[in-house]
């Protein structure tokens, strides 16, 4: 049994019981697989088990529905899997002194540790200390301040900064902007990515001891103790609403009837036009999740017989404190790669994100892991043969071709902010938006979004059903 012992498996073998019609609103259903639930919530990331726990908290009878095996979304921290001890595969740090999420850990007394940041930059075939110096810096956070309407990054440096001299930091900016915002110039807001920048702490880093799965392991259990159940295996296709009820439909044609949804999945998977369909369909929802940018991003965790980077002199400098992550920048293929502050670890993690990583998505795990090797070779100016006979274990998590997520986390673009303000409207009453991209603060495309989301989706519905005296 594992923590949670209301947790279901679904039965995918189940041979479909023969349907008996039955006439609902204006939609059919079979009423033989049918299940009631007082609120369905679509989605075990953090958003949707942040709305579940807070509901079944509240006493509300809660179902999660969940496409994979497995709860946390876009949070998988592993153990002893493919050959790394311990990695998380999706999020890993906590972003600032964030509200939400510190609140939650401390609830749940889980722990977390400090983590500073030593920037590297490879430049002219060495590592060195500091971030690139980006020629012109001022003068573009001058252009910034100055302009008086949102348009999208790319299209504001074309106007202000298209001259030769401006190419560098053009280069600069974009490796930026994709590597962090996992984000497209050609779309990116150039407001947001002003006060991003405004908003930056830099001092304020941690990671969860034991890794974010923790927390979702505690949400899961809050949801359970309140009497809440989650289901496992439950790709949902479609959902058929009304006034009076909703039909939530799942691929393996299980159904299941609800007062309210809780819809918290990812907008990647939402912008599909074959995911997931809405009946009737809502056709102002469908053009705002448009409206909002979801980046791409693969990530590769690779563990070493040694850790080899150490022997570099600039990198390996051993004179940082033992809660440093070294964070190197480069221009290969895949340009970015970190260290863990756990003493003797010897694992590395890659990072390609934004319109790089969308090229690289359908390429074979081993064809990234080459990639990957020969960026590391270029850096390290070791042979990439060698690395690869250093490597005991490894794993290319390619969140931008996963179908249940398929990309990476929001970003805005120039009409996200209305966007966000017509989805986070309950639709009749019946149907709720939750998810990192419906969050507005400075911690954009994060787990604190997810949780703060997920929040408030929840006190929503409890207002809303508060009997008024
Ligand atoms: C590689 C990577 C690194 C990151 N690093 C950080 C970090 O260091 N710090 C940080 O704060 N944030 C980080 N993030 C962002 C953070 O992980 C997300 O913002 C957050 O976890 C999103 O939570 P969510 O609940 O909104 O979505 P998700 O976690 O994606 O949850 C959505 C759930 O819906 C399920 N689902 C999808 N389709 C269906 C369907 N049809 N039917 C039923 N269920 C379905 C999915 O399987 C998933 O479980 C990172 C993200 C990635 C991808």
């Amino acid at each position: 049994m594992t923590p949670c012992g209301h947790r279901v498996n679904t039965h995918r073998n189940n041979p479909p019981s023969i349907p008996t019609w039955q006439f609902i609103s204006n939609f059919h259903v079979s009423t033989e697989n049918m299940k009631q639930a007082e609120i369905i919530v679509i989605g075990a990331g953090a958003a949707g088990l942040m709305a579940a726990a807070t509901l079944a908290k509240a006493g509300r009878k809660v179902l999660v529905l969940e496409a994979r095996d497995r709860t946390g979304g876009r949070i998988h921290t592993i153990r002893n899997e493919q050959g790394l001890p311990f990695a998380e595969l999706g999020a890993e740090f906590i972003h600032g002194n964030l509200p939400v999420t510190l609140a939650l850990l401390k609830e749940a007394g889980i722990s977390y540790n400090d983590t500073r940041f030593e920037m590297f930059h490879h430049h002219e075939g060495r590592i060195q200390q500091g971030d690139e110096p980006i020629e012109g810096w001022d003068e573009l956070l001058e252009k910034m301040q100055q302009l008086p309407a949102d348009l999208p990054l790319g299209a504001f440096l074309d106007q202000h900064f298209a001259g030769d001299q401006y190419a560098g930091m053009r280069e600069e900016i974009t490796a930026f902007v994709n590597g962090y915002d996992t984000a497209s110039l050609s779309d990116v807001s150039t407001f947001a990515i002003r006060s991003e920048w405004e908003h930056e702490d830099d001092e304020a880093q941690h990671r969860v001891t034991a890794g974010y799965g923790a927390m979702i392991r505690y949400l899961e259990e809050v949801c359970i103790k309140g009497g809440g159940e989650i289901v496992l295996q439950q790709e949902v296709e479609r959902i058929d609403w009304a006034e009076a009820t909703a039909m939530v439909h799942t691929r393996d044609r299980q159904v299941y009837q609800a007062g309210k949804v809780v819809l918290a999945l990812p907008l990647g998977v939402l912008q599909q036009p074959d995911t997931l369909r809405l009946h009737p369909a809502i056709p102002g929802y469908t053009a705002a999740l448009h409206d909002i940018g979801f980046g791409a991003i693969i990530k590769i965790l690779l563990q070493f017989a040694s850790p080899f980077w150490m022997e570099d002199a600039a990198f390996g400098n051993p004179a940082f404190p033992g809660n440093t992550t070294r964070l190197v920048v480069s221009g290969e293929t895949v340009p970015t790669y970190w260290t863990q502050t756990t003493p003797g670890s010897t694992l590395l993690t890659g990072w390609l994100g934004g319109p790089p990583a969308w090229n690289l998505r359908t390429q074979s795990p081993e064809a990234i892991l080459q990639a990957t090797l020969q960026s590391l070779s270029n850096i390290f100016r070791q042979d990439a043969g060698a690395l690869q006979a250093q490597l005991t274990g490894w794993r290319v998590v390619n969140w931008t071709n996963d179908p249940f997520t398929r990309g990476s986390y929001a970003y805005d673009k120039v009409p996200s902010s209305a966007a966000r303000k017509v989805l986070q409207q309950p639709v009749a009453g019946k149907l709720y938006f939750a998810g990192e991209y419906l969050y507005e603060g400075p911690a954009m495309g994060t787990v604190e979004a997810a949780l703060t989301s997920g929040m408030q989706v929840a006190e929503k519905i409890l207002l809303k059903d508060t009997p008024v005296a």
